[in-house]
């Protein structure tokens, strides 16, 4: 475990909760959720918002990219009441049966009745506080135009000597190696990216002009593509490219609300 960034983002501010004892209710605190992230807009792997229900007031927000045992582990150390992730307990095509990992996780937040609010795509896409924007933001890139299944991938203008350029520019900003599938063919001036497994997109975003595609992960078919059809395709981790959209909605609502928030980073190498 390891506190991101600025490390722990905390925050006062006033309390606008008609729940007891100054805390915010679960129930408000999803309405906000929701409002600002309108999970009905898209069709998703899985359900968003409120996907276990723990005490209904709530003082300490924790995030998160995923809601692994670690991250559970972790938020209960640090004394939240609910947690705010972008990878949840519940994808479709999983049977339903709570068994193993999925048991172990959930005797936590059960045991220690803490709430876990989740939203994925929804997550990826919000226009300022979204994974897309808050990585395109670091990055240094601004959308002009959106690419692919529900209109999730980005692609901006850019200036770049070459495809390495870009690369070593993204290695900095995620502060992690990256994987360059390079086809020699000069500058970049128009980049297109999609937090996370997002690779399935690369053919979208060559169709939209991109000299360079970034998103999370790599499978075979796209060093091919990348080689064949000029686009270079780098991939800079799943979780890398996600660790910024979760905090910020988080530390965001938080603000709002008065409620306490912490970012808990746990490291991912995929
Ligand atoms: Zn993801």
């Amino acid at each position: 475990m390891a506190a991101w960034g600025a490390g722990l983002a905390e925050n006062g501010g006033m309390d606008t909760s008609r729940t007891p004892a100054g805390l915010v209710g679960r129930g408000a605190l999803l309405r906000r959720f929701d409002e600002l992230l309108a999970p009905e807009r898209f069709k998703d792997y899985g359900p968003n918002g409120l996907q276990v229900e723990g005490r209904d007031g709530i003082r300490h927000l924790v995030s998160g990219v995923t809601a692994s045992r670690a991250l559970i582990e972790a938020a209960v150390a640090a004394g939240a009441d609910a947690l705010f992730v972008h990878h949840g307990l519940f994808w479709r095509g999983h049977d339903g049966r709570v068994t193993g990992w999925l048991k172990q996780r959930l005797a936590l937040l059960l045991a220690h009745d803490i709430s876990l609010f989740a939203y994925h795509l929804p997550l990826d896409a919000h226009p300022t506080l979204g994974n897309n924007a808050q990585l395109g933001a670091r990055l240094g890139l601004v959308a002009d135009a959106w690419f692919g299944e529900q209109a999730l991938g980005c692609v901006g203008a850019a200036d770049f000597a070459d495809a390495e350029a870009l690369a070593r520019h993204v290695e900095r900003t995620v502060e992690r190696p990256v994987l360059l599938v390079d086809p020699g063919r000069g500058p970049i001036r128009r980049v297109a990216w999609c937090t996370g497994g997002a690779q399935g997109y690369f053919e979208a975003a060559i169709a939209a002009g991109a000299d360079a595609f970034i998103t999370g992960e790599i499978s075979e078919p796209q060093a091919h593509y990348a080689r064949e059809l000029g686009v270079a395709f780098i991939a800079c981790g799943h979780h890398a490219s996600e660790r910024y959209g979760a905090p910020a909605v988080a530390a965001h609502v938080a603000q709002e609300l008065g409620l306490r928030h912490s970012f808990i980073d746990i490291d991912n190498p995929a």
